[in-house]
């Protein structure tokens, strides 16, 4: 039986021009010549997804290199100025993280919006990469396991067991997001199940075993191995590292048994 894919994701977050940003994917394409094992999406912003889907698709070679957008909207269209839709994104970009801590904290995103944009992504076929995870506090006061299972339960509510497996669930402690310190390899393992368990009791054995779980927080060249081969990981979300392509390259090859 052939194991399934790794799976890592770079976050460019509000980095880089278009053309910085062409420059960028181009060295990580280089980097990984003939790479072929690994599943990679880079998740750019919104105005770089048109014409890095563009160069995505003169480039012929190994490794492919999938695009996901950053967010979109919680409406399909309409009055929502600055926003961008599931329907706008579905033609360049395969998948879209959603409900990232960084929203959540700064922008206010709420987890019934996120049910909705986890629903209206699957409507319009596109994978969500959904964000889940503690703050320090709630991690020091006892309450990470109560806060994740809370966020799944929500925002997975419109979700049915046959589209699960086209969500892609990531663990991100937010005390471990672009701080340099990343969780405790058993912190991640038993986050790792606790969420796979949950996944379990509400959509069955079968549809939680074909669904993917990833952890992101401040992973890096050195660490990335270690993680990547930790219990119940499907993969990584790179945040920092994903904008420097030898690093990226190096967490992506880690991927290697
Ligand atoms: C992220 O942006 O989701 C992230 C994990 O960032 P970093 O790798 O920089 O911690």
């Amino acid at each position: 039986m052939n194991l399934p894919r790794k799976i890592i994701i770079g976050n460019w977050k509000l980095n880089d021009t278009v053309a910085e940003g062409t420059v960028l994917l181009h060295k990580i394409h280089q980097e990984l010549k003939g790479f072929s094992t690994a599943t990679i999406i880079v998740c750019p912003p919104a105005t770089h997804l048109y014409p890095l889907h563009r160069e995505l698709t003169s480039l012929k070679s190994e490794p492919k290199i999938e695009l996901g957008a950053q967010n979109i909207s919680d409406f399909e269209s309409g009055a929502h100025t600055g926003e961008v839709s599931a329907i706008m994104v579905r033609d360049l970009a395969k998948y879209s993280i959603i409900g990232h801590s960084e929203r959540r904290t700064h922008y206010g995103e709420t987890d019934d919006q996120i049910t909705r944009k986890v629903a209206i992504a699957l409507e319009h076929g596109l994978q969500p990469i959904l964000c889940v995870g503690e703050n320090l506090q709630q991690r020091h006061d006892g309450k990470a396991h109560q806060v994740v299972l809370d966020q799944l339960n929500t925002d997975l509510a419109d979700v049915t067991a046959a589209e699960l497996k086209k969500v892609i669930i990531a663990y991100e402690p937010i005390w471990a997001i672009g701080t340099g310190t990343f969780a405790k390899p058993a912190e991640i393992e038993d986050m790792l199940r606790l969420i796979r368990n949950a996944l379990v009791q509400s959509f069955g054995q079968l549809a939680s075993t074909e669904s993917r779980i990833v952890y992101g927080g401040s992973v890096d060249a050195e660490n990335a191995k270690t993680i990547l081969n930790l219990q119940g990981c499907d993969g990584v979300l790179v945040g920092g590292a994903s904008l420097k392509p030898k690093e990226f390259a190096t967490i992506v090859r880690a991927t290697d048994k």
